[in-house]
């Protein structure tokens, strides 16, 4: 037929960051499997991290073509290799890895323009790419990486304002135009949000560039917030797909491969799920701040006290950027004693994070409340312990706490400039300790929690599967770009 021949073609522009681009890859795998050309615009170390996965998806019957781009790296004077927002382990290797990304706006436009796509699907952290469709008079479609209820927040809040002219940063206000009653204060939005700074003129275009595009993927799904879904469609105009969670598509489709992750090492089962398996069900917290976050030393110190204090056994992933070597000694120890009194288990760097929550001996997560991670917990059905840390993530607090209630808040107080290291403990050991025995304790909001987590999990499960409003919305989606394909054909033939 004409579309075997001539499929829909669609290029994705993921973000170098793993928050950003783990989504963006598991989005175009997904258009791919149903039948679209897909190709990923990307640099080498970056594409790196996804090749493997995407090589084998052939033996799933699609197949999907990367389009390498050379990082800048003698010109922003970095090594080799260093091209992912996570190896930022300083403020300045950060601003030159962000200084990198923005140099490949040219090359990614005279790519476009080779590529001639039928659309583009770039993440939310590229608002040029609007003008870029615009020349080639192709459709961009918006990749939001996080919650509608924080995309709408953002929104109003830059809208409204109502955090001016308020007493103090501490006072609270009321996020304008929301159907429930959430308050926050101005501590708690990020920093170029509650008074213009550098910063401003670099996020400001990236939030209004949604209104430009033609439409938006959302990694969320209906069910999860419906009410936030509604208002972003008609209060807002946006013209919206909710399609995830990505990462469950993503996790049938590596079970179908038999792909085995990181269960063994050296053809052995793996470490950390030896010591998992000895544990009983839901009895381990997994405590994790993504990729990006930096602790300060003190923060580490209250954090293992606290963890070691409450009693409960966890799994706790420490990134090595978060410390120096005399640091080193103290989470050594701290390793030492938590092997012998079997505890806690610390995971250097990177942990198998979608394979942890899904074992039967984790009842629950500490989280920066990154979006995926989130989404990763929900899936698993686990309750969790909001720690937000940096840009959106205090909206998400709200909504696990205040709106889904299936999450205990540490008491975190500030949104810290995600590339500044902080300078003081934030939250406290006796707060850790306290928020670990709610969550992970006997007591019956514990118990409601993990009850409400366990129906929203499944409800993650079923929305992917045909039928439900996940699946309906990526079929509409597809239908919706081809549809553009046929009349534009038709246009051009005219
Ligand atoms: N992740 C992981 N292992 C780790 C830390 C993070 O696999 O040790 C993954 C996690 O599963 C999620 C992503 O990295 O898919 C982090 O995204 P999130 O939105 O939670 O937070 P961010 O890193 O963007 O702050």
């Amino acid at each position: 037929s004409q579309q075997s021949h001539n499929p829909l073609h669609v290029t994705f522009l993921p973000f170098p960051s793993p928050g950003h681009m783990i989504p963006m890859i598991d989005t175009a795998r997904l258009l791919a499997k149903h039948g679209v050309n897909v190709t990923i615009i990307t640099t080498h170390a970056n594409a790196s991290t996804f090749q493997k996965t995407i090589d084998s998806d052939f033996s799933l019957g699609y197949s999907i073509k990367t389009h390498l781009i050379e990082f800048p790296s003698a010109q922003v004077g970095l090594p080799d290799g260093v091209e992912n927002l996570k190896d930022g382990t300083s403020s300045e290797i950060l601003s030159k890895i962000n200084r990198g990304i923005s140099m490949l706006r040219d090359p990614i436009e005279v790519l476009f323009k080779d590529l001639q796509p039928d659309c583009i699907v770039t993440d939310m952290m590229y608002p040029w790419t609007v003008e870029a469709a615009a020349k080639l008079n192709i459709p961009r479609i918006h990749f939001y990486s996080s919650s509608y209820f924080s995309s709408c927040a953002f929104h109003f809040i830059m809208k409204y304002r109502p955090h001016d002219n308020l007493v103090s940063d501490t006072q609270k206000f009321t996020i304008p135009s929301f159907p429930h009653t959430i308050e926050m204060t101005p501590l708690q939005i990020p920093d170029w949000l509650r008074e213009k700074n550098p910063a401003t003129a670099y996020f400001e275009p990236i939030y209004e560039s949604e209104e430009k595009s033609y439409g938006t993927l959302y990694n969320s799904f209906h069910e999860l917030e419906s009410e936030y879904e509604k208002l972003c469609n008609t209060t807002r105009g946006i013209k919206s797909w909710s399609v995830g969670p990505v990462s469950a598509w993503a996790k049938k489709d590596d079970e179908k491969k038999g792909d085995k992750g990181h269960i063994e090492e050296n053809g052995k089962v793996a470490e950390w799920l030896n010591w998992l398996n000895s544990k009983q069900n839901e009895s381990v917290l997994y405590v994790s701040f993504g990729s990006l976050t930096r602790l300060t030393h003190a923060q580490l110190v209250e954090i293992a006290h606290g963890l070691e204090n409450s009693g409960h056994n966890f799994i706790w992933v420490v990134r090595k950027n978060d410390m120096d070597e005399s640091e080193n000694s103290f989470l050594q120890d701290f390793e030492g004693r938590m092997k012998e009194s079997k505890k806690g288990y610390i995971i250097w760097n990177w942990a198998p994070q979608l394979q942890i929550l899904d074992h039967p001996a984790t009842g629950g997560i500490v989280t920066h409340c990154g979006w995926n991670s989130i989404l990763e917990s929900l899936n698993a059905g686990l309750p969790m312990i909001a720690w937000p840390m940096f840009a959106e993530q205090f909206y998400n607090e709200k909504l696990l706490v205040d709106v889904l209630k299936i999450g205990v808040r540490v008491g975190a107080k500030e949104n810290k400039s995600w590339d500044s290291i902080c300078v003081e403990a934030m939250v406290r050991r006796e707060e850790i300790a306290k928020a670990v025995e709610i969550l992970m304790g006997s007591g019956q909001e514990s118990k409601e929690m993990r009850m409400r987590a366990k129906k929203l999990g499944d409800a993650s499960k079923r929305t992917i599967e045909e039928g439900g409003h996940s699946y309906n919305n990526l079929i509409q989606f597809i239908d919706e770009l081809k549809s553009l394909k046929k009349s534009k054909a038709l246009g051009d033939s005219a």
